[in-house]
């Protein structure tokens, strides 16, 4: 066999749609032809591909690869210019496509962002094999499973095996390459999302879904790939929740089987699924007395790592309504910061803090307070190790920064929606956090790593804001009725 030619390219967006504003091409980091090869080896799904491409001695013909961080509604220019700069790449012939994809991009037009590119490439390319490999908080689709042949999802939540399952889904290329057998995909989407708190496989309903997942797998061998797909309930889609992909080579009937046995068994368990975080009134009733050492208060809803503003004020309220003392806060406000820039170290002060990223949020909270000292807010990483430095490298730019006190309450107000990932982000600014007695982090998980090992307690707290666990509390208008937990 001639060595095959294989087209890659890459979209990867989580989109949060009840965000403010939209997601601008600037946005995006953009890799394009040589670059995207640049990545072979290194630990992002597209390295993994390349990689095992390099093995097989495919004749890799790259396009272009997007990526941003969660965030708010993509910007349809982003789709139409991603879609230009990938069209004017497809050479006349190619043997196979493989695509690095989140699954839950939303655009200002389209539901489906993933569809619709298919859609297109599939009129351009023919019927040559498309794989591919995709996030696990995905919103799949009919389409997708109709006009892709094979897209693998990650299994691990922590997502771990991003590189691995995008090294298996090349794998499975290249056995279609070899032997001619080309997949067909079917899916099945039973009525029901989940919280993102709720989808960590190490935990039911996940843990079971996955388990079972992994022995339909084996014991048909005419499955290529069974896919677990927790959704993404942030993204308001006619097709947002949990579902499941099978893609095989063989009949229709067994496939759609173990759709529906999977199905089943995620309706089962689907209470398991639906974390709550305590009503913030029962969490500051478990506050008081505060015991020694430090309270980490966790405010999911506000999840900066999840596309959250960073500037909610739902924990900043009760802290200053409960006169808690010895507690600090960051908050995400350039526009305060700004208006301190002019005014007098240790002078008392009126702003406004807060309250403007959400419209799930209270809004703004006037507060008198004492200017302590401002900063640049760039900060070295103490550990080089974590999700922060992954992202940000060796220093983190917080942008500049003011430090104020209103009585017990320490408020951290940047101008960089920073993720709580790194202790220096607080030592930095001249704040011991191991001497506090209360610290509230924006983030839902991720912050573990650096918070644990100086917490005496951990109490997760439920506020009105974009990522709250609570679903019923967002303002769903497109996703299909009915669908648990909503009804
Ligand atoms: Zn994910």
């Amino acid at each position: 066999m001639t060595r095959p030619r294989v087209l890659f390219a890459g979209l990867f967006h989580e989109t949060h749609t009840f965000l403010e504003g939209t997601t601008a091409l600037r946005d995006f980091q953009i890799l394009r032809d040589g670059d995207m090869l640049r990545c072979a080896g290194d630990s992002s799904p597209l390295g993994g591909a390349l990689e095992t491409a390099g093995a097989y001695g495919w004749e890799v013909l790259p396009t272009v690869d997007y990526r941003a961080s969660p965030s708010a509604i993509v910007e349809d220019g982003v789709i139409e210019t991603f879609w230009q700069e990938l069209s004017q790449r497809i050479p006349a012939q190619v043997d196979a496509v493989y695509l690095v994809l989140h699954g839950a991009m939303v655009s200002q037009s389209l539901f489906d962002v993933e569809g619709e590119i298919l859609a297109r490439l599939r009129k351009h390319v023919g019927a040559v094999p498309i794989f591919g490999v995709f996030d696990l908080h995905a919103n799949f689709t009919q389409r997708m499973a109709d006009l892709a042949n094979c897209l693998v999802a990650y299994r691990e939540n922590p997502h771990t095996d991003g590189r691995a399952m995008a090294r298996l889904a090349a794998d499975l290329l290249q056995r279609s390459l070899t032997t001619r057998d080309v997949p067909r995909m079917h899916w099945r989407h039973p009525p029901l999302m989940w919280p993102p708190t709720g989808t960590g496989t190490a935990d039911d309903p996940m843990h079971a879904l996955e388990a079972r997942a992994r022995e339909l797998e084996a014991g048909h061998p005419e499955f290529w790939a069974v896919n677990v797909v927790a959704g993404f309930s942030f993204a308001d889609t006619p097709d947002t929740g949990v579902s499941f992909v099978i893609a095989t080579t063989g009949a229709e009937a067994p496939a759609n089987a173990a759709l529906l046995e999977l199905s089943t068994l995620a309706e089962q368990r689907k209470t398991a699924g639906n974390v709550s975080d305590p009503h913030l009134s029962k969490a500051m009733a478990a506050l008081q007395p505060l015991p020694p050492g430090l309270t980490v208060l966790v405010e999911p809803s506000d999840n900066i790592g999840g596309g959250a503003p960073g500037d909610g004020t739902g924990l900043l309220r009760a802290l200053v309504q409960h006169r808690i003392p010895n507690a600090a806060i960051a908050i995400n406000d350039p526009e305060t910061v700004r208006r301190l820039s002019s005014a007098r170290k240790n002078g008392q002060v009126t702003v406004s803090i807060g309250g403007h990223g959400s419209r799930l949020d209270e809004g703004p909270l006037s507060l008198d307070v004492e200017l302590l000292w401002t900063s640049d807010g760039k900060f070295e990483l103490e550990d080089k190790q974590s999700h922060l430095a992954s992202m940000a490298g060796d220093r983190f730019d917080m942008g500049p920064c003011a430090v104020v006190r209103h009585e017990g309450l320490t408020i951290l107000l940047t101008s960089n929606k920073t993720p709580p990932f790194d202790l220096g982000q607080w030592r930095s600014q001249g704040i011991e956090p191991a001497s506090l007695s209360v610290i509230v982090v924006k983030a839902a998980v991720a912050h573990r790593r650096a918070y644990d090992p100086i917490a005496a307690r951990m109490l997760w707290v439920g506020t009105p804001g974009p990522c709250t666990s609570n679903l019923r509390s967002l303002p769903y208008r497109h996703v299909r009725r009915p669908i648990y937990p909503l009804d």
